[in-house]
């Protein structure tokens, strides 16, 4: 059974400085919580700090002092091969670039996303296909990314991202390289897969998409200047 209120990641005074002749404390203390079931944008302008923020909750890099726990799991006390395998089972990464391999299919795509959990072929190819059906791809299981559209690759690497049931979807600029219809399209999904019990944490720039979210950690210059809880939606409008 899972747990609305479970903490799938905590953040406690996360700092990152890059080293050189001039240091640049790229974050600065950063503290939140994401609970399972939540839907949060990260917004901040650019050089605000949000990629940093990326890769120490996907902990694709180590924060220089503070803690991120991953399912209460302290990151620093892991092994770079142990957080491989709790990337690989635990979160799911949707980039602006999607990063599909060209020469395989939509399925064969997402199948590979499995590969480093160690499921087995067949049940891979299953999964992959069940994942792009829920991303409303069922009809484009053997197109490759040349033959999709843009908005079709995001919902390709979405469901690789999804396939493997992960804890947390880290969704970076996940419109950014879209037209407004199909980003509004992309952004619609992530919140469908949202109310489908998917934790989401989605960076942007866009104010205006993360002011559709409801949760919104603002940044800049590296610090947390703001995290707000919007107030429910109720039939498309906000309660006052
Ligand atoms: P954002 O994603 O919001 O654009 P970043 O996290 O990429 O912000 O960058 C935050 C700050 O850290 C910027 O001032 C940037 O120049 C600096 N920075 C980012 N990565 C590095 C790095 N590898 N080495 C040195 N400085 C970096």
């Amino acid at each position: 059974m899972t747990d609305a209120s479970e903490p799938v990641l905590q953040l406690e005074n996360v700092s990152k400085i890059y080293p050189g002749a001039v240091p640049v404390t790229a974050l600065k203390d950063a503290t939140f919580t994401v609970h399972r079931g939540d839907l949060v944008a990260i917004v901040g302008p650019s050089g605000s700090g949000k990629s940093t923020l990326l890769q120490v909750m996907g902990t694709l890099d180590r924060p220089t002092s503070g803690t991120v726990r991953i399912l209460g799991d302290d990151a620093a006390a892991m092994s770079d091969r142990a957080l491989a395998g709790l990337r690989a089972e635990r979160i799911g990464f949707v980039f602006q670039q999607f990063f599909l391999a060209e020469h395989a299919t939509a399925v064969e795509n997402v199948a590979d996303g499995l590969l480093y959990a160690g499921v087995r072929h067949r049940q891979r190819m299953r999964a992959a296909a069940t994942a792009l059906e829920r991303v409303g791809l069922a009809h484009r299981l053997d197109h490759r990314p040349s033959q999709l559209s843009g908005g079709e690759r995001q919902r390709v690497a979405i469901a690789r991202a999804l396939a493997g049931d992960p804890a947390i979807v880290l969704a970076d600029e996940p419109t950014g390289n879209l037209d407004s219809v199909s980003g509004a399209a992309v952004h619609d999904l992530l919140t469908e897969l949202n109310a489908e019990g998917a934790t989401i944490i989605m960076i942007t720039h866009d104010r205006e998409l993360a002011a559709r979210l409801p949760r919104r950690i603002e940044v800049l210059d590296g610090r947390i200047v703001a995290d707000v809880t919007a107030a429910p939606l109720l039939a498309g409008r906000r309660l006052p």
